[in-house]
């Protein structure tokens, strides 16, 4: 079992890298963003309730997600590996994250792969990608800024938790997609128990 988390601001690739990564090396790829958009276009009670910080660009409260991805856990044994994409997004999450995976699968987190992209690039990238993702969250200037905010507010404080055990490598966010999903293969395939 290998469990790899894919770290980053929005709009820095990990989505698109997540999607391929997950595919080549046969791993269940785990998205909370996708997880609350589906459960907003169904308008289930969880998605009811994470649409009012999605739509302000803040994150969902800690108990929400985690409880979600916990249950995306157990509705997936028997993986041969994870890619995580897009938790943990505070401290809390990732100290929660070590708890399920321990009880969930005897396992932990390998590495932390984070993707670096200055801030104007990232607005750039999530404005041209509105235009066909046609995620509300992705159309408004505001709301954007307002993501990356709580990316340097809440989130990129995680990293001493993953430097702390050794999980963390930094990585080149902006390149030619293929050469960055072959940086982050070579780094899959240092820790990968396969
Ligand atoms: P993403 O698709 O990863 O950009 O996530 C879209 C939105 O979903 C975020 O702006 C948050 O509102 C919410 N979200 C996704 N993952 C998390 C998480 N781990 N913790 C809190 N909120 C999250």
């Amino acid at each position: 079992m290998t469990i790899i988390v894919l770290f980053g601001p929005p709009g820095s690739g990990k989505g698109t890298q997540a999607q391929v990564l997950a595919q080549k090396f046969g791993f269940k790829h785990v998205s909370t963003g996708d997880l609350f958009r589906y459960n907003m276009k169904n308008n289930t009670p969880l998605g009811q309730e994470a649409k009012s910080y999605m739509d302000k660009g803040e994150l969902v409260p800690d108990e929400l997600t985690t409880k979600m991805l916990k249950d995306e856990l157990q509705r997936n044994p028997d993986q041969k590996g994870f890619i995580l994409d897009g938790y943990p997004r505070t401290t809390s999450q990732a100290k929660a994250l070590d708890s399920l995976l321990e009880e969930l699968l005897q396992s932990g987190v390998d590495i932390t792969l984070a993707l670096s992209v200055e801030d104007e690039i990232l607005v750039e990238r999530i404005k041209k990608r509105s235009l066909d993702s046609g995620r509300a969250d992705d159309a408004d200037e505001n709301i954007i800024r307002n993501r990356i905010k709580e990316y340097y507010d809440k989130t990129a404080i995680v990293s001493e938790h993953y430097k702390a055990q050794n999980k963390w490598v930094d990585l080149e966010g902006v390149g030619e997609i293929d050469e960055i999903t072959q940086v982050l293969s070579k780094e899959i395939e240092k820790v990968s128990s396969l």
